[in-house]
């Protein structure tokens, strides 16, 4: 199985048992290849972050399977969890959500700290990839000195940092205006392509995700082809 994402039959509810019960998925089944880039597109509600955040490993699901890497993340413990996201998943918000006291490069750099990495090699890396999407210049700079889209490639090479094996975004040029977000997408898939990563890229944007291998919707609580 070559699969880096697998998810069989994902089921998840808010408010479970109750009168404002939702169930949000409702058997969801999705896998994602290695190397492969598929858009998730759905309209606003239908689900998309409570996947995300699932397939990221940051919530759990009521049932059914979740595979990253080949590793079932059923029955894993918070600290086994926690140790998987780390390590083989990086993730992209809408709004960047960089530590604002900390410089580009130390933004890229600290995720790796955390993981062990050495703070030459993690900085070196951190320079590399900021350099790859053009913003090595900035590097010196706190966040609120970067303009949004720089912002946001500094933010998608922090999710790279750590060399994940499956990337997740979540509308991650949701808040840019139409001609920076089609260039930063751009940035976005150089890295993504550099590194035969294999993401999973929710967005409204159907140009976005027309530049993506596959697309597929998420529909009354299902994956369905677009
Ligand atoms: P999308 O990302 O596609 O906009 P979400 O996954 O954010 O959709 O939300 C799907 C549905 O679940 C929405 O109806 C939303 O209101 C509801 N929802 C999301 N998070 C919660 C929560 N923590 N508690 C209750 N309902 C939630």
């Amino acid at each position: 199985m070559n699969n880096v994402l697998q998810i069989n039959g994902l089921v998840k509810a808010y408010n479970a048992g109750k009168p404002n019960e939702i169930a949000v998925l409702r058997g969801i089944d999705l896998s994602v290849a290695k190397g492969e880039v598929v858009a998730l597109v759905a309209p606003s509600g239908a689900g998309k972050t409570t996947l995300l955040q699932i397939a990221g490993l940051l919530d759990v699901a009521d049932g059914g399977d979740l595979s990253i890497g080949g590793d079932s993340v059923q029955g894993l413990n918070d600290a086994k969890r926690t140790q998987m996201r780390r390590r083989e998943v990086g993730f992209i918000y809408q709004f960047h959500h960089l530590l604002p006291e900390f410089t580009a490069l130390e933004n890229v750099t600290l995720p790796q700290l955390a993981n062990g990495i050495a703070t030459a090699a993690a900085e070196a890396r951190a320079r590399a990839l900021l350099d790859s999407v053009g913003v090595a210049h900035r590097a010196s700079h706190r966040p609120a000195e970067l303009s949004g889209g720089e912002q946001q490639r500094v933010a998608y090479c922090r999710a790279l940092a750590n060399d994940p094996k499956l990337l997740l975004a979540d509308e991650p040029t949701g808040n840019l205006d139409p001609e920076t977000s089609d260039l930063v997408f751009g940035a976005l898939m150089k890295l993504v392509r550099e590194a035969g990563l294999s993401a999973l890229i929710a967005t409204h944007n159907l140009d976005l995700a027309a530049r993506m291998d596959r697309m597929v919707r998420l529909e009354a609580g299902r994956i369905v082809p677009a």
